[in-house]
């Protein structure tokens, strides 16, 4: 029931490639969750993952601005980043209306509100490696993240 997959990237490049192979299985309430520490690579994740949906606009780490919403080809696109945010903020915010929405959600620093995060989820953890290396452990929370971990898993994406 825990299964897990991971991922080995040794550039930016690496990280995007996955973020791409992720966004092209982008579907209607997708929700993939980012933690790991400060330079591992979330933003560099989420930046690729948007261009993959077809987000034209550049797309900025949200710290400050807690939520930014954008326009894909198919849906809308929610980039959060939780690091500030306190659970009583969290719950002013109203996150299940993206949560539960027909747009597709990146959460930076999800840990910090994990109370509030909906069972069925792709969880991510970002380790930082030697210099360029990033180590992605894959954790899916519900069957349609299962079956597409397990799909990348098949096509040689993930181990
Ligand atoms: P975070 O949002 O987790 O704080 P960022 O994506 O903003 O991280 O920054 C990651 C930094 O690490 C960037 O400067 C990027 O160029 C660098 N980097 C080096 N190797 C990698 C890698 N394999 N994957 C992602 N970023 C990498
Ligand atoms: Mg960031």
């Amino acid at each position: 029931m825990f299964a897990s997959f991971s991922y080995e990237s040794r550039s930016p490049e690496d990280t995007a490639r996955l973020a791409r192979q992720l966004g092209e299985r982008a579907f209607a309430g997708m929700l993939i969750t980012l933690d790991g520490d400060l330079g591992a690579g979330k933003t560099t994740f989420s930046q690729a993952f948007a261009a993959a949906i077809g987000v034209k606009e550049p797309v900025n780490s949200p710290t400050f601005t807690l939520i930014k919403e954008y326009e894909g080809d198919a849906f809308p696109f929610y980039h959060m980043d939780a690091y500030r945010l306190s659970l009583m903020e969290a719950d002013d915010l109203g996150l299940d209306e993206y949560f539960y929405g027909d747009g597709v959600t990146l959460l930076e620093w999800a840990e910090r509100i994990e109370p509030m995060l909906p069972p069925e989820r792709l969880e991510m953890r970002l380790e930082v490696g030697t210099e360029n290396e990033r180590y992605f452990t894959l954790y899916p929370h519900g069957s349609a993240y299962l079956k597409l971990c397990m799909a990348l898993r098949q096509n040689g994406v993930l181990q």
